[in-house]
């Protein structure tokens, strides 16, 4: 399939990279190659890819900054998209007591902050410190406690699985924890509605945030963040703890010390490390509280 994917795509005209290592582009740095891994800049740059590889029946996946994701050292057999030029774009707009702010896709959730803290809008705050684009972040519904990217959402630019652009108001939309109905398509903007507020305002609450973040995680090794989600009522990370499973290692893979629900690459991991962690962290919770602990992490 790989040499076929590469043949297919080589004689497109599309500037690639072949066999592209995706432990280059994950936070955990784990992951095997991709035959064909390719940036569009434009929405019909991605439309004709993403028409090609259905054409062909090509497997493919929008990676974002690669911050939720456990992929295979084997790689991806498949043609990997980052989103860049027009889908890195911001800009910001006053509305009345508002603020709206566009951004793309592939816009960083710290490029986005900063851009509505440069803009006097509040609301994207609680996203201070995650790793993310907003199309990852959307369609994981990335949040803390404080809120999460769906919360001043007003509408979404997406690609359909039939290959047509359509704008999505948010009430056409649902959000959940950790869920989102925009599953099914790619998204390629969208559109926030924010409040004004002192930029010094905003900026205190991302650098509390920030800190509160660098105290209670491991920010300075590789990592998913949080591997599963929290079952309702609960918090998983206490959960695993309870079991006396901070600190475990197998292979290359640690539960950190700092924060049990995070596994660590301690720097040669492999993804099956993890998987096995994760077996074993669910199994033991299971035993211990009859809980099956769900993976936040998209494992591919
Ligand atoms: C240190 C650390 C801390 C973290 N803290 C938090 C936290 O507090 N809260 C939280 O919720 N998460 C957290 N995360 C997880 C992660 O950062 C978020 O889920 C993030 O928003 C994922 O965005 P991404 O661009 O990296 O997506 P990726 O990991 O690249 O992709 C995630 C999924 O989104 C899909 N996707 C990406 N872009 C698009 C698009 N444009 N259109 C369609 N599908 C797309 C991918 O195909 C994949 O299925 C943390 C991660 C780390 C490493």
């Amino acid at each position: 399939m790989g040499n076929a994917i590469k043949e297919v795509f080589s004689g497109q005209g599309f500037e690639m990279k072949l066999d592209e290592p995706l432990a280059k582009h994950t936070t955990f740095k784990i992951g095997g190659p991709a035959p064909v891994y390719i940036e569009p800049k434009t929405h019909e740059e991605l439309q004709n890819i993403v028409s090609a590889c259905k054409a062909n029946s090509f497997p493919f996946f929008i990676m974002g900054l690669g911050s939720n994701l456990l992929i295979d050292d084997k790689g991806f057999e498949g043609v990997v998209l980052h989103l860049r030029g027009i889908f890195i774009q911001t800009q910001a707009l006053n509305q009345g007591n508002k603020v709206v702010i566009k951004a793309g896709a592939g816009v960083t959730l710290p490029l986005l902050i900063k851009k509505c803290a440069d803009n006097f809008a509040s609301g994207t705050e609680c996203l201070a410190g995650i790793p993310g684009t907003v199309g990852g972040a959307l369609i994981m519904n990335t949040g803390t406690k404080y809120g999460s990217i769906s919360d001043k959402l007003s509408s979404v630019t997406v690609l359909k699985p039939d290959g047509g652009i359509i704008d999505l108001r948010k009430n056409e939309l649902s959000f959940s924890y950790r869920h989102s109905s925009l599953a099914q398509y790619i998204v390629l903007s969208a559109e926030f509605l924010l409040d004004f507020a002192p930029n010094e305002t905003i900026v205190k609450k991302i650098t509390d945030y920030m800190l509160n973040r660098a105290e209670t995680q491991p920010l300075s090794v590789p990592s998913a963040g949080s591997v599963f989600k929290n079952p309702p009522e609960k918090k998983a990370w206490q959960l695993i703890d309870a079991c006396g499973l901070r600190g475990l290692k197998i292979g290359g893979a640690q539960i950190s010390e700092k924060h049990a629900n995070f596994i660590i690459n301690t720097g040669n991991a492999k993804s099956s490390d993890v998987k096995e962690l994760i077996e074993t962290i669910q199994k033991k919770v299971k035993e211990n509280t009859g809980i099956m602990l769900e993976p936040e992490i998209k494992i591919l």
